[in-house]
Protein backbone atom coordinates (compact mmCIF):
# COMPACT_ATOMS: atom_id res chain seq x y z
CA UNK A 1 0.00 0.00 0.00
CA UNK A 2 1.30 3.53 -0.77
CA UNK A 3 2.00 5.84 1.72
CA UNK A 4 -0.25 8.28 0.73
CA UNK A 5 -2.93 5.90 -0.01
CA UNK A 6 -2.55 4.85 4.00
CA UNK A 7 -2.49 8.77 4.94
CA UNK A 8 -5.96 9.15 3.23
CA UNK A 9 -7.52 5.96 4.68
CA UNK A 10 -6.10 6.76 8.33
CA UNK A 11 -7.51 10.15 7.92
CA UNK A 12 -11.30 8.69 7.20
CA UNK A 13 -10.55 6.36 10.02
CA UNK A 14 -10.07 9.50 11.88
CA UNK A 15 -13.15 11.32 10.68
CA UNK A 16 -15.25 8.28 11.24
CA UNK A 17 -14.12 8.08 15.37
CA UNK A 18 -14.41 11.38 15.69
CA UNK A 19 -17.96 12.18 14.75
CA UNK A 20 -18.58 8.79 16.48
CA UNK A 21 -17.81 10.03 19.32
CA UNK A 22 -19.50 13.24 18.83
CA UNK A 23 -22.28 11.69 18.51
CA UNK A 24 -22.72 9.41 20.60
CA UNK A 25 -21.79 12.55 22.96
CA UNK A 26 -24.94 14.47 21.72
CA UNK A 27 -26.78 11.48 22.76
CA UNK A 28 -27.77 10.30 18.98
CA UNK A 29 -26.27 6.89 19.13
CA UNK A 30 -27.58 4.30 21.92
CA UNK A 31 -24.95 3.58 24.72
CA UNK A 32 -23.74 0.39 24.52
CA UNK A 33 -25.06 -1.93 27.23
CA UNK A 34 -23.12 -5.33 26.61
CA UNK A 35 -20.07 -2.93 26.28
CA UNK A 36 -20.60 -1.41 29.45
CA UNK A 37 -21.04 -4.34 31.57
CA UNK A 38 -18.56 -7.05 29.60
CA UNK A 39 -15.72 -3.69 30.78
CA UNK A 40 -16.88 -4.24 34.02
CA UNK A 41 -16.41 -8.06 34.19
CA UNK A 42 -12.92 -7.35 32.53
CA UNK A 43 -11.93 -3.84 34.19
CA UNK A 44 -12.55 -5.98 37.61
CA UNK A 45 -11.36 -9.30 36.14
CA UNK A 46 -9.92 -9.61 39.94
CA UNK A 47 -12.61 -8.13 42.09
CA UNK A 48 -10.54 -5.47 43.44
CA UNK A 49 -8.12 -3.20 41.34
CA UNK A 50 -4.18 -3.50 42.13
CA UNK A 51 -3.92 -0.59 44.32
CA UNK A 52 -6.21 -1.91 46.59
CA UNK A 53 -9.46 -0.42 46.09
CA UNK A 54 -12.81 -2.03 45.51
CA UNK A 55 -15.04 -1.99 42.72
CA UNK A 56 -17.75 -0.07 44.11
CA UNK A 57 -21.36 -0.16 43.01
CA UNK A 58 -22.41 3.20 41.94
CA UNK A 59 -18.90 4.35 39.68
CA UNK A 60 -18.62 4.02 36.41
CA UNK A 61 -17.20 0.57 37.35
CA UNK A 62 -20.52 -0.94 37.64
CA UNK A 63 -23.11 -1.28 35.45
CA UNK A 64 -26.58 0.86 35.91
CA UNK A 65 -28.92 -1.13 38.25
CA UNK A 66 -30.20 -3.18 35.96
CA UNK A 67 -33.82 -1.98 35.91
CA UNK A 68 -32.58 0.37 33.06
CA UNK A 69 -30.57 -1.77 30.76
CA UNK A 70 -29.83 0.30 27.96
CA UNK A 71 -29.59 -3.01 26.19
CA UNK A 72 -33.13 -3.46 26.86
CA UNK A 73 -34.23 -0.77 26.04
CA UNK A 74 -32.80 -1.16 22.55
CA UNK A 75 -34.43 -4.46 22.32
CA UNK A 76 -37.59 -3.72 23.83
CA UNK A 77 -40.44 -5.72 22.29
CA UNK A 78 -38.28 -8.24 21.72
CA UNK A 79 -37.59 -9.91 24.49
CA UNK A 80 -40.24 -11.67 26.57
CA UNK A 81 -40.32 -12.18 30.41
CA UNK A 82 -38.42 -14.80 31.93
CA UNK A 83 -40.68 -17.02 33.49
CA UNK A 84 -39.65 -17.12 37.49
CA UNK A 85 -41.38 -20.09 39.38
CA UNK A 86 -43.19 -19.20 42.20
CA UNK A 87 -41.91 -22.20 44.54
CA UNK A 88 -43.45 -22.83 47.79
CA UNK A 89 -41.00 -24.08 50.48
CA UNK A 90 -41.49 -27.54 51.95
CA UNK A 91 -42.31 -27.36 55.86
CA UNK A 92 -40.77 -29.66 57.93
CA UNK A 93 -42.81 -31.62 60.22
CA UNK A 94 -40.04 -31.80 62.85
CA UNK A 95 -40.05 -28.40 64.00
CA UNK A 96 -36.95 -27.96 61.41
CA UNK A 97 -36.34 -25.16 59.51
CA UNK A 98 -38.25 -25.25 56.13
CA UNK A 99 -36.69 -26.34 52.38
CA UNK A 100 -36.36 -24.94 49.35
CA UNK A 101 -37.88 -28.06 47.09
CA UNK A 102 -35.12 -29.79 45.28
CA UNK A 103 -36.42 -27.62 41.45
CA UNK A 104 -35.06 -24.99 40.17
CA UNK A 105 -37.37 -21.98 39.75
CA UNK A 106 -36.05 -21.37 36.52
CA UNK A 107 -35.82 -23.16 32.87
CA UNK A 108 -32.34 -24.22 31.70
CA UNK A 109 -31.63 -21.72 29.31
CA UNK A 110 -27.61 -22.70 29.16
CA UNK A 111 -27.13 -26.20 27.69
CA UNK A 112 -23.64 -27.60 28.56
CA UNK A 113 -22.69 -30.33 27.21
CA UNK A 114 -20.34 -32.18 29.53
CA UNK A 115 -19.72 -35.18 27.19
CA UNK A 116 -18.03 -32.79 24.86
CA UNK A 117 -14.89 -32.39 27.08
CA UNK A 118 -14.45 -35.96 27.52
CA UNK A 119 -11.31 -37.50 26.54
CA UNK A 120 -9.71 -34.42 25.21
CA UNK A 121 -5.92 -34.76 25.68
CA UNK A 122 -3.87 -32.33 27.07
CA UNK A 123 -2.48 -31.44 23.89
CA UNK A 124 -5.12 -29.79 22.68
CA UNK A 125 -6.40 -26.89 25.10
CA UNK A 126 -8.82 -29.38 26.79
CA UNK A 127 -10.30 -26.81 29.27
CA UNK A 128 -11.41 -24.62 26.74
CA UNK A 129 -14.80 -23.35 27.17
CA UNK A 130 -14.50 -23.78 31.21
CA UNK A 131 -14.27 -21.06 33.74
CA UNK A 132 -12.12 -21.51 36.82
CA UNK A 133 -12.95 -19.28 40.11
CA UNK A 134 -9.96 -19.09 41.82
CA UNK A 135 -10.06 -17.35 45.39
CA UNK A 136 -6.74 -17.25 47.45
CA UNK A 137 -8.35 -16.95 51.03
CA UNK A 138 -8.11 -13.81 53.12
CA UNK A 139 -5.60 -10.86 51.90
CA UNK A 140 -5.15 -7.06 53.50
CA UNK A 141 -6.00 -6.45 57.01
CA UNK A 142 -6.37 -10.67 57.16
CA UNK A 143 -3.64 -12.38 56.86
CA UNK A 144 -4.98 -15.62 57.92
CA UNK A 145 -2.88 -17.61 59.36
CA UNK A 146 0.54 -17.00 60.76
CA UNK A 147 3.67 -18.68 61.84
CA UNK A 148 4.76 -18.52 64.51
CA UNK A 149 1.13 -17.44 65.28
CA UNK A 150 0.07 -13.71 66.19
CA UNK A 151 3.48 -13.09 65.54
CA UNK A 152 4.24 -9.30 64.39
CA UNK A 153 7.21 -10.83 62.37
CA UNK A 154 5.90 -14.01 60.92
CA UNK A 155 7.79 -16.18 58.77
CA UNK A 156 4.88 -17.59 57.11
CA UNK A 157 1.65 -15.60 56.14
CA UNK A 158 -1.14 -17.37 54.94
CA UNK A 159 -2.61 -15.28 52.80
CA UNK A 160 0.74 -14.82 50.85
CA UNK A 161 0.81 -18.41 50.44
CA UNK A 162 -2.54 -18.85 49.08
CA UNK A 163 -2.13 -16.26 46.69
CA UNK A 164 1.47 -17.67 45.24
CA UNK A 165 -0.26 -21.03 45.09
CA UNK A 166 -3.28 -19.33 43.22
CA UNK A 167 -0.90 -17.56 40.65
CA UNK A 168 0.75 -20.88 39.89
CA UNK A 169 -2.36 -22.72 39.56
CA UNK A 170 -4.08 -20.30 37.21
CA UNK A 171 -0.70 -20.54 34.81
CA UNK A 172 -1.22 -23.65 34.78
CA UNK A 173 -4.98 -23.79 33.98
CA UNK A 174 -4.61 -21.35 31.31
CA UNK A 175 -2.32 -23.89 29.56
CA UNK A 176 -5.12 -26.06 29.45
CA UNK A 177 -7.24 -23.50 27.80
CA UNK A 178 -9.59 -22.57 30.48
CA UNK A 179 -10.59 -19.18 31.48
CA UNK A 180 -9.35 -18.31 34.91
CA UNK A 181 -10.92 -15.37 37.48
CA UNK A 182 -8.72 -14.62 40.12
CA UNK A 183 -11.09 -13.38 42.86
CA UNK A 184 -7.90 -11.66 44.35
CA UNK A 185 -4.98 -10.52 42.31
CA UNK A 186 -2.91 -8.51 45.17
CA UNK A 187 -2.65 -8.21 49.15
CA UNK A 188 -6.30 -6.90 49.17
CA UNK A 189 -8.76 -7.39 51.95
CA UNK A 190 -12.53 -8.65 50.48
CA UNK A 191 -14.88 -10.18 52.98
CA UNK A 192 -16.21 -13.81 52.04
CA UNK A 193 -19.15 -12.69 50.98
CA UNK A 194 -17.79 -9.80 48.58
CA UNK A 195 -15.97 -12.65 46.87
CA UNK A 196 -19.54 -14.44 46.69
CA UNK A 197 -21.17 -11.94 46.03
CA UNK A 198 -18.70 -10.73 42.90
CA UNK A 199 -18.98 -14.28 41.49
CA UNK A 200 -22.86 -14.36 41.99
CA UNK A 201 -22.76 -10.99 40.17
CA UNK A 202 -20.40 -11.86 37.35
CA UNK A 203 -22.54 -15.17 36.68
CA UNK A 204 -25.95 -13.36 37.28
CA UNK A 205 -24.62 -10.87 34.65
CA UNK A 206 -23.57 -13.46 31.60
CA UNK A 207 -27.20 -15.40 32.14
CA UNK A 208 -28.49 -11.83 31.54
CA UNK A 209 -26.73 -11.90 28.24
CA UNK A 210 -27.37 -15.21 27.76
CA UNK A 211 -31.12 -14.93 27.87
CA UNK A 212 -30.99 -11.76 25.90
CA UNK A 213 -29.62 -14.14 23.00
CA UNK A 214 -32.33 -16.66 23.62
CA UNK A 215 -34.80 -14.00 23.43
CA UNK A 216 -36.01 -12.96 26.88
CA UNK A 217 -35.29 -10.61 29.51
CA UNK A 218 -35.68 -10.80 33.29
CA UNK A 219 -36.59 -7.98 35.72
CA UNK A 220 -36.20 -10.54 38.43
CA UNK A 221 -32.76 -11.38 37.77
CA UNK A 222 -31.78 -7.81 37.28
CA UNK A 223 -33.07 -7.10 40.39
CA UNK A 224 -30.62 -8.96 41.89
CA UNK A 225 -27.78 -7.13 40.51
CA UNK A 226 -28.00 -3.81 43.34
CA UNK A 227 -28.39 -6.55 45.63
CA UNK A 228 -24.97 -7.67 45.20
CA UNK A 229 -23.34 -4.94 44.86
CA UNK A 230 -25.04 -4.20 48.51
CA UNK A 231 -22.94 -6.85 49.95
CA UNK A 232 -19.52 -5.66 47.86
CA UNK A 233 -20.19 -2.98 49.55
CA UNK A 234 -21.10 -3.63 53.34
CA UNK A 235 -17.89 -5.95 52.46
CA UNK A 236 -17.78 -7.76 55.68
CA UNK A 237 -18.01 -10.76 57.28
CA UNK A 238 -19.20 -10.15 60.91
CA UNK A 239 -22.61 -9.90 61.92
CA UNK A 240 -22.72 -6.36 63.33
CA UNK A 241 -21.79 -4.79 60.08
CA UNK A 242 -25.35 -4.36 59.72
CA UNK A 243 -25.70 -7.35 57.97
CA UNK A 244 -24.52 -8.98 54.79
CA UNK A 245 -27.58 -8.15 52.44
CA UNK A 246 -28.59 -10.77 50.21
CA UNK A 247 -26.38 -13.62 52.38
CA UNK A 248 -27.87 -13.34 55.78
CA UNK A 249 -27.34 -16.75 56.40
CA UNK A 250 -29.68 -18.87 57.76
CA UNK A 251 -31.79 -20.06 54.89
CA UNK A 252 -32.05 -18.07 51.61
CA UNK A 253 -34.30 -15.81 50.54
CA UNK A 254 -36.44 -16.01 47.59
CA UNK A 255 -33.70 -13.62 45.89
CA UNK A 256 -31.28 -16.05 46.73
CA UNK A 257 -32.47 -18.89 46.12
CA UNK A 258 -33.15 -17.51 42.58
CA UNK A 259 -29.38 -16.72 42.13
CA UNK A 260 -28.26 -19.84 43.32
CA UNK A 261 -30.52 -21.24 40.84
CA UNK A 262 -29.57 -19.20 37.79
CA UNK A 263 -25.51 -20.95 39.15
CA UNK A 264 -26.29 -24.08 39.02
CA UNK A 265 -26.67 -23.74 35.08
CA UNK A 266 -22.80 -23.06 34.91
CA UNK A 267 -21.68 -27.05 35.12
CA UNK A 268 -18.66 -25.14 32.90
CA UNK A 269 -17.74 -23.45 35.83
CA UNK A 270 -15.83 -23.84 39.14
CA UNK A 271 -15.33 -22.04 42.65
CA UNK A 272 -11.94 -23.24 43.69
CA UNK A 273 -10.91 -21.12 47.53
CA UNK A 274 -7.32 -21.98 48.43
CA UNK A 275 -6.11 -22.00 52.17
CA UNK A 276 -3.46 -22.97 54.48
CA UNK A 277 -4.55 -24.53 58.10
CA UNK A 278 -3.36 -23.99 61.61
CA UNK A 279 -3.29 -25.41 65.14
CA UNK A 280 -2.09 -23.15 67.56
CA UNK A 281 -1.78 -25.47 70.46
CA UNK A 282 -0.51 -28.75 68.32
CA UNK A 283 2.12 -29.01 66.28
CA UNK A 284 2.30 -32.24 64.67
CA UNK A 285 -0.71 -31.93 62.98
CA UNK A 286 -0.50 -31.57 59.28
CA UNK A 287 -1.77 -32.53 56.21
CA UNK A 288 -3.83 -31.45 53.35
CA UNK A 289 -7.72 -31.55 53.90
CA UNK A 290 -10.99 -30.41 51.06
CA UNK A 291 -13.84 -29.28 52.18
CA UNK A 292 -17.03 -29.30 50.53
CA UNK A 293 -20.55 -29.09 50.89
CA UNK A 294 -23.70 -31.17 49.91
CA UNK A 295 -27.66 -30.23 50.39
CA UNK A 296 -28.10 -32.32 53.36
CA UNK A 297 -25.69 -31.09 55.39
CA UNK A 298 -26.43 -27.64 54.54
CA UNK A 299 -29.74 -28.15 55.78
CA UNK A 300 -28.48 -30.12 58.99
CA UNK A 301 -25.92 -27.26 59.95
CA UNK A 302 -28.71 -24.32 59.43
CA UNK A 303 -31.09 -26.28 61.86
CA UNK A 304 -28.20 -26.48 64.39
CA UNK A 305 -27.51 -22.40 64.02
CA UNK A 306 -31.09 -21.42 63.90
CA UNK A 307 -31.35 -23.49 67.21
CA UNK A 308 -28.61 -22.06 68.49
CA UNK A 309 -29.25 -18.41 67.86
CA UNK A 310 -33.05 -18.82 68.12
CA UNK A 311 -33.83 -18.01 64.55
CA UNK A 312 -37.57 -18.97 64.77
CA UNK A 313 -38.49 -17.32 61.23
CA UNK A 314 -35.08 -18.17 59.47
CA UNK A 315 -35.61 -18.30 55.74
CA UNK A 316 -35.87 -22.07 53.59
CA UNK A 317 -32.70 -23.49 53.68
CA UNK A 318 -31.46 -23.91 49.76
CA UNK A 319 -30.56 -27.93 49.56
CA UNK A 320 -30.03 -27.99 45.25
CA UNK A 321 -26.24 -28.25 45.62
CA UNK A 322 -24.10 -29.77 42.65
CA UNK A 323 -23.40 -32.67 45.56
CA UNK A 324 -21.96 -35.58 43.46
CA UNK A 325 -19.91 -33.20 41.14
CA UNK A 326 -18.62 -31.00 44.72
CA UNK A 327 -17.34 -34.48 46.02
CA UNK A 328 -16.18 -35.57 42.99
CA UNK A 329 -13.90 -32.41 42.21
CA UNK A 330 -13.06 -32.74 46.33
CA UNK A 331 -12.03 -36.43 45.81
CA UNK A 332 -9.90 -35.40 42.32
CA UNK A 333 -7.94 -32.37 44.36
CA UNK A 334 -6.77 -34.40 47.13
CA UNK A 335 -5.86 -37.49 45.29
CA UNK A 336 -3.86 -35.35 42.89
CA UNK A 337 -2.11 -33.33 45.20
CA UNK A 338 -1.14 -35.98 47.05
CA UNK A 339 0.40 -38.05 43.83
CA UNK A 340 2.80 -35.19 43.52
CA UNK A 341 3.41 -34.22 47.27
CA UNK A 342 2.62 -37.95 49.30
CA UNK A 343 3.94 -36.21 52.59
CA UNK A 344 1.10 -33.53 52.62
CA UNK A 345 -1.36 -37.00 53.24
CA UNK A 346 -3.45 -35.76 56.26
CA UNK A 347 -3.33 -38.63 59.16
CA UNK A 348 -6.16 -37.88 61.56
CA UNK A 349 -9.62 -38.91 60.98
CA UNK A 350 -10.99 -37.22 57.49
CA UNK A 351 -9.34 -35.12 55.19
CA UNK A 352 -12.29 -34.61 52.54
CA UNK A 353 -15.24 -32.97 54.90
CA UNK A 354 -18.51 -31.85 54.30
CA UNK A 355 -19.03 -28.70 55.77
CA UNK A 356 -20.98 -25.77 55.71
CA UNK A 357 -18.43 -23.13 55.01
CA UNK A 358 -20.06 -19.48 53.66
CA UNK A 359 -18.22 -19.57 50.59
CA UNK A 360 -19.53 -23.41 49.64
CA UNK A 361 -23.32 -22.75 50.40
CA UNK A 362 -23.30 -19.15 49.27
CA UNK A 363 -22.80 -20.40 45.77
CA UNK A 364 -24.03 -22.88 43.29
CA UNK A 365 -20.87 -23.78 41.36
CA UNK A 366 -19.27 -26.95 41.85
CA UNK A 367 -17.06 -25.86 44.63
CA UNK A 368 -13.94 -26.98 47.18
CA UNK A 369 -12.05 -25.20 49.80
CA UNK A 370 -8.53 -26.57 49.71
CA UNK A 371 -6.36 -26.58 53.15
CA UNK A 372 -2.93 -27.15 51.23
CA UNK A 373 -1.37 -27.61 54.74
CA UNK A 374 -0.70 -26.68 58.37
CA UNK A 375 1.31 -23.50 58.76
CA UNK A 376 1.51 -24.67 62.24
CA UNK A 377 3.88 -28.05 61.53
CA UNK A 378 7.72 -27.71 60.55
CA UNK A 379 6.83 -30.51 57.46
CA UNK A 380 3.78 -28.78 56.07
CA UNK A 381 5.39 -25.19 56.23
CA UNK A 382 8.69 -26.01 54.50
CA UNK A 383 5.98 -26.98 51.65
CA UNK A 384 4.14 -24.05 51.57
CA UNK A 385 6.78 -21.94 51.72
CA UNK A 386 8.76 -23.46 48.85
CA UNK A 387 8.06 -22.53 45.14
CA UNK A 388 9.00 -25.85 43.90
CA UNK A 389 6.37 -27.82 46.33
CA UNK A 390 3.66 -24.73 45.44
CA UNK A 391 4.49 -25.45 41.95
CA UNK A 392 3.25 -29.15 42.56
CA UNK A 393 0.13 -27.98 44.59
CA UNK A 394 -0.61 -25.81 41.79
CA UNK A 395 -0.09 -28.75 39.36
CA UNK A 396 -2.16 -31.18 41.65
CA UNK A 397 -4.95 -28.63 41.57
CA UNK A 398 -5.34 -28.25 37.57
CA UNK A 399 -4.59 -31.88 36.83
CA UNK A 400 -7.96 -32.23 39.25
CA UNK A 401 -9.64 -30.35 36.87
CA UNK A 402 -8.69 -31.74 33.66
CA UNK A 403 -9.60 -34.84 35.27
CA UNK A 404 -12.84 -33.94 36.73
CA UNK A 405 -13.77 -32.44 32.79
CA UNK A 406 -11.99 -34.91 30.38
CA UNK A 407 -11.71 -38.02 32.34
CA UNK A 408 -14.86 -38.76 34.15
ZN1 LIG B 1 -7.64 -19.52 55.57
Amino acid sequence: MSAKRSRLILSILMLVSLLTVLLSVVGFLPEDGTAQKLGWISAGGQAGGSDGAVDQPGTDQSPDSGLEDPKAEVAAGDLAEFPVADLVPADDPSGQLDSWPAQSSIERVREVDLASWTGRTKDQAPLTGITIFLDPGHGGQDTGALYPAHSSDPTAIESEINLEVAQKVRTELEALGATVILIRESDIWQSIFYRIAWTGRYLAEQFLAELADAGFESGKIEDLIPLLDQVMLINSDSDASGGRGLMSGEGASEELKLLLDVQAQYEDALYLSIHCNALDDDSSVRGLQVFYLTGATAYARENELAVDRGLANAAPVYRMYQDAARKKLARLVQDSILERLPALKYEGQKSLIDENYAVLRELNLASVLIELGFISNASDRALLLDPASQQQMAAGIAEAVYHYYCLP
